[in-house]
């Protein structure tokens, strides 16, 4: 029988809609929570991916602003730009979209945003926190997981959870929450050995590697929890995730599409961080 269709589309709407009434009430107390994106450059997929988030603000009744910047930006330039909407009181969220072109050092931009602005969680005071246990922000995609493992109700604690990517945006924040939810969490790379072993020990398989369809049913526990962050563009121009989903189902006990996964529900946990944000920086003013 094929796994239960974790569906990232319904459950951001209903978070979606739950943001939305709050900012509704905020609204009516004269004040809007607002999120800053910053492009730098023409990257087709970025212009996509800013585009929604700007439009879930919008759909919310957030104020956003969505800043196009060309690709030969200086980094001082850039880094001028961080430093005004740092002091910005109609913004509380700042978000660069990456990757920035090559000629831009990603970690000083990020470092320059204030840290309670900083509606990614990539700030290393917020990796700090996180790391600890005492985050200001979760970052958006494994937040996003998570939210979608407890849409399950599926028992964390004591799970085997194996993630297969280690970057600082989703593979070692998502073991960081896994942790700390109680999981006995690997965290696996590129350079890790017999990956099958591993993965077929997962009762929470995480896969974030940007490699099609890499995870095939054979890799996969009999009722393991599939979550797949990938977004991937084949040839013909459709989309797929890192995970074989067309095999995997068959094995799974629950799994995330692509698209309609993980990806709706990172804009939605992206929103519910501006209004943290906005709570933040209130606190600050007040
Ligand atoms: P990165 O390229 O920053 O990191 C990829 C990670 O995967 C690295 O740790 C790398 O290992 C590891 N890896 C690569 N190949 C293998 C392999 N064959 N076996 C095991 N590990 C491997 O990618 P991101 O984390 O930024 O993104 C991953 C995917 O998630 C992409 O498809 C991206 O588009 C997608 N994504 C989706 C989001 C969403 O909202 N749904 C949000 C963010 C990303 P090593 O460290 O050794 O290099």
């Amino acid at each position: 029988m094929p796994a239960q269709l974790i569906d990232g589309n319904a459950l951001a709407k209903k978070v979606r809609l739950e943001i939305a009434t709050r900012t509704a009430i905020l609204t009516a107390k004269g004040v809007k929570p607002g999120l800053a994106v910053l492009l730098v450059g023409e990257d087709p997929a970025s212009q996509v991916y800013v585009r929604n988030k700007v439009k879930a603000c919008e759909d919310v009744g957030m104020h956003s602003i969505l800043e196009r910047h060309p690709a030969d930006l200086s980094e001082d330039k850039l880094l001028q730009r961080i430093a005004e909407l740092n002091l910005d009181a109609s913004i509380h969220g700042i978000l660069v979209q990456l990757p920035l072109p090559k000629h831009i050092d990603s970690h000083r931009v990020i470092e320059a945003i204030a840290p309670e602005k900083d509606v990614d969680g990539f700030h290393v005071a917020n990796a700090g926190a996180l790391m600890i246990g005492a985050p200001l922000f979760r970052p958006c995609t494994p937040y996003g997981c998570m939210k979608m493992l407890e849409s399950i109700e599926y028992p964390i604690k004591g799970a085997r959870a194996v993630i297969v990517g280690a970057s600082n945006i989703v593979g070692k924040p998502m073991a960081m929450l896994l942790l700390q939810a109680g999981a006995t969490v690997t965290i696996c790379n590129s350079k890790t050995k017999d990956l099958p072993a591993h993965t077929k020990e997962a009762d929470i398989l995480v896969v974030a590697t940007g490699k099609p369809k890499m995870i095939t049913g054979n890799m996969v526990k009999p009722g393991a929890i599939v979550i797949d962050v990938g977004i991937n563009r084949l040839p013909d121009g459709k989309l797929c995730g890192d995970v074989d989903f067309d095999e995997v189902k068959y094995v799974a006990g629950a799994i995330t599409p692509v698209p309609g996964g993980v990806g709706p529900m990172t804009i939605a946990m992206l929103l519910r961080n501006t209004l943290r944000c906005y709570a933040l920086n209130s606190t600050k003013e007040s």
